[in-house]
């Protein structure tokens, strides 16, 4: 309720307010004499909804938020009250940033996750503040619909690239922008999620997330990925420095982790061949950290990158094994529990999205963190995260978006 309160008294005095004009006008509505009914009519109605979408995105600003506000985000009214007001504006920023790509309605995935975003925008301008129980299901129901987003904006930037639609750079930095953007709108919905699950109400953010716990899982997950893949799996040495706790969403911390192991476990097998050959060269993850920052290191013997390859692992277009993008429910990275949409997922590949780095970078930043890799060409890798302990850090908010408009 504080947090809440904080940011109404953040929000920026010369911002129109949120709800800003009745949804229905006399112009859109008509009276049909025969029938006694009054119609709206549906394209008037479309044209005023687009036309809302482009001044919330122009006119309204998102609020940034800590973990630590997130987490104290504890009261479900007055949290429903800040999101119907929050997330249309952050919807609505999403909508106008696929449409800042020239030639976006040409391509099949992007028109996908246009409708998606406005069709979310569409629900929350509909929905009375009142109504618990309608907005709650909305939200899982945004949430379930949005859970192959990934796929969809990768699949949908792939084939511009391909058609000449779009430099690499412009895929950077439009996924840079459109990743960051929907952890916030992610994070917000699972708090409410979070808050209001029947019988074991809990939160996004885990106030003493115990980083070695969320390792030693990612490290077990990844090397049975590993053992499907390959026959074996190198071994991996966790190294518990400091027992450091300190609030963060165990969910990204074990999505980056499974994706740094991965790449070490890869670089480990392809190099050595075989799990007695590659017995004396453990990977070795270490977690330490002082007051202000928490770091996770791992590192692998695995041949490391060549040092002119060093800028080309942050694209999203970048991989060195077998591009992996057909497969629909790999491509998720989506683990929420209240979902039922992956019970017939299949068995993902090790790697060949091209986007495990750059979207655990995206993560690491999106509160204050950073991601680096270093690289002994020939011999092996560092990948170094760093996080802010405090959880005090403003989240990132995509600040590009509004060149666009
Ligand atoms: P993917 O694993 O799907 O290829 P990533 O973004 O995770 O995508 O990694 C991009 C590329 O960076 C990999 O294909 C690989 O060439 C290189 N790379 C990343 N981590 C390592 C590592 N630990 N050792 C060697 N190469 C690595
Ligand atoms: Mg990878």
């Amino acid at each position: 309720v504080a947090a809440c309160r904080v940011l109404r008294r953040l929000s920026c005095p010369t911002v129109a307010p949120a709800r800003p004009t009745p949804m229905f006008t006399p112009s859109i509505i008509s009276s049909n004499m025969a029938t006694g009914t009054i119609e709206v009519s549906k394209q008037r109605f479309e044209e005023l909804l687009e036309s809302e979408v482009v001044h919330f995105a122009r006119a309204l600003r998102p609020h940034p938020m800590t973990l630590q506000q997130i987490l104290h985000l504890q009261d479900a009214k007055s949290l429903r009250e800040f999101l119907l007001e929050e997330l249309p504006i952050r919807y609505a920023r999403r909508v106008q940033l696929i449409e800042s790509l020239s030639r976006w309605s040409d391509f099949p995935h992007m028109r996908v996750i246009r409708s998606l975003y406005f069709d979310a925008f569409r629900k929350l301008r509909a929905v009375p503040p009142e109504e618990e129980e309608r907005f709650r299901s909305m939200l899982q129901d945004i949430k379930r619909r949005n859970a192959n987003m990934l796929f969809h904006v990768m699949r949908g930037v792939r084939t511009m690239r391909a058609k000449h639609a779009l430099s690499e750079e412009q895929v950077n930095r439009f996924l840079d922008e459109f990743l960051t953007a929907r952890i916030g709108t992610d994070i917000l919905s699972s708090q409410y999620l979070a808050i209001t699950k029947p019988d074991s109400p809990t939160s996004v953010v885990t106030p003493d997330c115990d980083p070695v716990d969320v390792v030693r899982t990612a490290a077990g997950d990844a090397a049975t990925l590993c053992r499907h893949h390959y026959g074996w799996s190198p071994p991996i040495d966790i190294v518990d420095v400091g027992q450091v706790r300190f609030p963060f969403i165990k969910q990204y911390l074990n999505y980056i982790m499974f994706e740094l192991i991965k790449n070490s476990l890869r670089a480990v097998v392809e190099r050595y061949g075989s799990r007695e050959a590659a017995e004396a060269y453990p990977i070795r993850v270490v977690v330490c950290g002082d007051d202000d920052t928490i770091v996770l290191r791992v590192s692998d013997c695995g041949g490391g990158i060549p040092l002119d390859d060093m800028d080309q692992v942050w694209s999203y277009l970048y991989t060195t094994a077998k591009p992996a993008c057909e497969d629909v429910s790999s491509a998720s990275d989506s683990d929420d529990d209240d979902n039922d949409s992956d019970d017939d997922r299949g068995i993902a590949p090790l790697a060949g999205f091209g986007c495990g780095l750059p979207l655990s970078r995206n993560y690491a930043c999106y509160v204050g963190g950073w991601l680096e890799l270093h690289s002994i060409p020939e011999y092996g890798t560092d990948t170094y995260l760093y996080l802010n302990r405090a959880g005090n850090v403003e989240e990132a908010m995509p600040t590009d978006i509004d060149a666009h408009l």
